[in-house]
């Protein structure tokens, strides 16, 4: 029996076999073939194995995600079976080439020959092609990727880095651990972990060498620990911790459509995070009373083209009709840093978290900005959404977000087209440069949200994926805490609502102190709803207020953790 360790990304306990997803290397020796007959039989089975495989795929994308999303993968049927490519790459092999070069060398080409039009949509042909010479080359070298929408249940998926892709395959109920090479407490992979409730362990080295296909392992996602081939003691340990989080979870079902107060009876508004429409029925079903960050990147990462205003405007109506009239902050596209985009034409950055990013690129590409402002105004006619502005860092950002707005609201009074006059407007906090203009900031916004992961990140001045400054990357410092109180003072005192939309809104440690500061609203991944509200249940604000003074005459991160630890083990 051996314990891994890894960050506690995502808590709970999960038992079960071990399933390795690497990422096929797709890398060969060119050879010269003699056989050149033999060897366009091999490169026509290797096609019409890719042709199979992807129709599968896109037959179940269509039952399970819909017939749009399926059309990306039998395009690429169409674009391998096109004659003329065929016939190119059959002229090499007739020349001795072997299949994976012909294959390579006619698709590179076409990709080439697509990116230099400079038209988006020629261009985005470059990357489908791509995917196809992957898919061909994997069935040439018979390192088919694993699908992981046919796992079986009990399944811990191990990886170098969980994808988007690879959550949006996993279906419910089949995977019970994930495990993966890289990551934070705060990367996407976490929170999608976090937002399936499944249990993971991130960052454990070396874990897809260390562990093999079908060993059985106790992943601890609250201590971050992956435990193999447990003995019986901890085996049955693990099932009596799993049993306890599920009585925990029952207990909690006491605090399901109650509202949240504090001890003593002060109000405070209670969201959930999501990041696709669908993901609002489950925050609903979790007694969320609002969605309080809905992080539109995915809705672009998941799709190989930009999505069009209507594309757009349906997911955003979607998701406002399943809160039925319950508060949701849209927030618009957060791209840069580590989400890249690839049909976005991202230029290579030295320091990409410091770079064109988020509202900074927004506002540089009007063209796609206008798209999503649009399509977010035509949905406000459908609920109530509410548009956050990501990462900013002046008041000069706001006010040039709010003029387009105000230019499309005209637009749309042009065009007769419906939309809600008063939609809020407001911004995340989450630079520096933000959080010490608070006060200004307040005059242009109509509510904040304090984005904690990205506020300790910079605040600290570390990147929250990096393992070597990690140590810093804390929001326990009493740096960021302060930050955090300024924001929330300046806006409670401009009278507009402050939220707080990161990791730390849903950490029962440091709830006091957001209760304390006079937060005004939480938004938490939708597993943590009932749990952060219980948690604010427990403090009363005079004895939060005493509690908060005594940490912050702390100096440092330890010091905070241990007298926060304290308390909660009272
Ligand atoms: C944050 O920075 O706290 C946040 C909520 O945004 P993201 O994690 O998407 O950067
Ligand atoms: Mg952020």
């Amino acid at each position: 029996m051996e314990t891994l360790e890894g960050i506690n990304a995502s808590a709970g306990i999960g038992i079960g076999h071990v399933l390795v997803v690497e990422e096929p290397t797709l890398e060969y020796e060119s050879r010269t073939v003699s056989d050149t007959e033999a060897e366009k039989q091999r490169f026509h089975a290797a096609i019409d194995g890719y042709v199979a495989y992807t129709q599968a795929q896109a037959d179940q994308m269509a039952e399970q995600v819909g017939p749009k999303e399926a059309e990306i993968l039998t395009g690429h049927i169409v674009m391998i079976a096109d004659p003329y490519m065929q016939g190119e790459m059959e002229k090499l092999i007739d020349g001795g080439t072997c299949a994976e070069d012909a294959l390579s060398q006619i698709c590179d080409n076409f990709a080439a020959m697509f990116e230099a039009t400079g038209d988006e949509l020629t261009m985005q042909r470059a990357t489908d092609i791509r995917d196809v010479k992957g898919g061909v080359l994997a069935e040439l070298l018979n390192k088919r990727p694993v699908d992981i929408s046919l796992v079986p249940q009990g399944t811990v998926l191990v990886t170098h880095d969980l994808t988007p892709s690879m959550t949006a395959s996993i279906r419910p109920g089949t995977v019970v651990g994930i495990v993966t090479e890289t990551g934070g407490m705060t990367s996407h992979s976490a929170i999608l972990a976090r937002a399936m409730e499944i249990p993971a362990v991130l960052s454990v080295e070396n874990a897809c060498k260390a562990l093999a296909d079908g060993v059985q392992v106790v992943v601890d996602g609250g201590r971050g620990t992956v435990t193999v081939e447990p003995d019986p003691d901890v085996l049955s340990a693990a099932q009596k911790e799993s049993d306890r989080l599920a009585a925990r979870q029952e207990e909690l079902k006491r605090f399901v459509g109650c509202r949240t107060v504090t001890a003593d009876g002060t109000r405070v508004e209670l969201f959930a995070n999501i990041g696709k429409p669908e993901d609002a029925t489950q925050a609903m079903e979790r007694d969320a009373e609002g969605v309080g960050l809905f992080r539109t990147e995915f809705l672009f990462m998941d799709s190989t083209s930009m999505p069009s205003e209507d594309e757009q405007f349906e997911a955003y109506k979607k998701a406002a009709l399943i809160c039925k009239g319950k508060p949701i902050i849209i927030r618009t596209l957060d791209i840069g840093g580590d989400k890249d985009i690839p049909y976005m034409g991202f230029e290579h950055e030295d320091n990409p978290f410091m770079g064109f990013r988020a509202v900074r690129y927004c506002l540089a590409r009007e063209d796609v900005y206008r798209i999503q402002l649009r399509a977010l105004l035509r949905a406000s006619a459908f609920g109530d959404i509410r548009i956050m502005v990501p990462l900013v860092t002046c008041v000069d950002e706001m006010t040039a977000v709010r003029d387009l707005i105000s230019r499309y609201m005209a637009e749309f009074d042009n065009e007769g087209v419906a939309y809600n006059k008063d939609i809020q407007i407001g911004a995340m906090i989450e630079t520096p440069a933000a959080a010490l203009m608070a006060d200004e900031l307040a005059k242009v916004c109509d509510f904040f949200s304090i984005g904690t992961n990205d506020l300790t990140g910079y605040t600290m001045a570390c990147d929250r994926g990096n393992d070597r400054v990690r140590y810093l990357y804390s929001t326990y410092n009493p740096a960021v805490l302060r930050s955090i109180r300024n924001v929330i003072t300046a806006g409670n005192e401009a009278g507009i609502l402050v939220g707080m939309c990161g990791e730390a809104a849903a950490n029962p440690l440091l709830i006091p102190l957001w209760v304390a500061f006079g937060l005004g609203e939480y938004s938490v991944n939708a597993a943590s709803v009932l749990a952060t509200r219980a948690a604010i249940n427990r403090w009363s604000l005079d004895e939060a207020k005493a509690f908060a003074e005594r940490i912050m005459e702390l100096s440092t991160a330890a010091a905070v953790y241990e007298e926060l630890k304290k308390i909660e083990e009272e």
